[in-house]
C-alpha cells in the first residue's frame, strides 16, 4: 500500500511519502518524507509495533517483523513528533490542492498560521 499523502488521526499529523519532512530522532535534521519507507513499524501509522513516527535510514532498526526506531526498539515511550517543516505548512496555506482543505478547517489553517510566524525565517 502506498498513497503520497494520508493523515494520521492519532498523531494529529499529514504522512505519506508527498509530505516531507525532518527524521523525528531528536538528534537528526535529516530531511525525509513520511513515506512508509521511513515509518517506525514499517506499516501505516506504525502498525501494530512502531511508533508511526519518521526515520531516516540511519535510525530505523530492520528487525525480523518491522524497521523500527530506537525507542520502540528498547519498548520505551515514543519520541516527541516533531513539527511539520515550514515548506509543508506554507505548501498547506497556499497550494491549490489544499483549498477545499482550508475551508473545511479553519482551526488547522490559524494553527498553522501561527506557527509559521514562529518559526525562524531563515529555515
Ligand atoms: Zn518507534
Ligand atoms: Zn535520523
Amino acid at each position: 500500500m502506498g498513497w503520497a499523502i494520508g493523515y494520521d488521526t492519532r498523531l494529529r499529523r499529514d504522512v505519506g511519502y508527498g509530505v516531507p519532512a525532518i527524521c523525528d530522532d531528536p538528534e537528526c535534521a535529516e530531511e525525509i518524507d513520511r513515506g512508509l519507507a521511513h515509518v517506525c513499524g514499517g506499516a501505516p501509522f506504525g502498525g501494530d509495533c512502531g511508533c508511526g513516527l519518521h526515520f531516516c535510514g540511519k535510525h530505523l532498526w530492520h528487525g525480523e517483523d518491522a524497521q523500527v526506531c530506537r525507542r520502540c526498539l528498547g519498548e520505551q515511550e515514543a519520541f516527541t513528533p516533531k513539527p511539520d517543516t515550514p515548506e509543508w505548512m506554507r505548501c498547506k496555506l497556499e497550494h491549490p490542492t489544499w483549498a477545499e482543505w482550508r475551508a473545511a478547517e479553519p482551526e488547522e489553517v490559524a494553527r498553522i498560521r501561527a506557527a509559521l510566524a514562529e518559526a525562524p525565517a531563515c529555515a
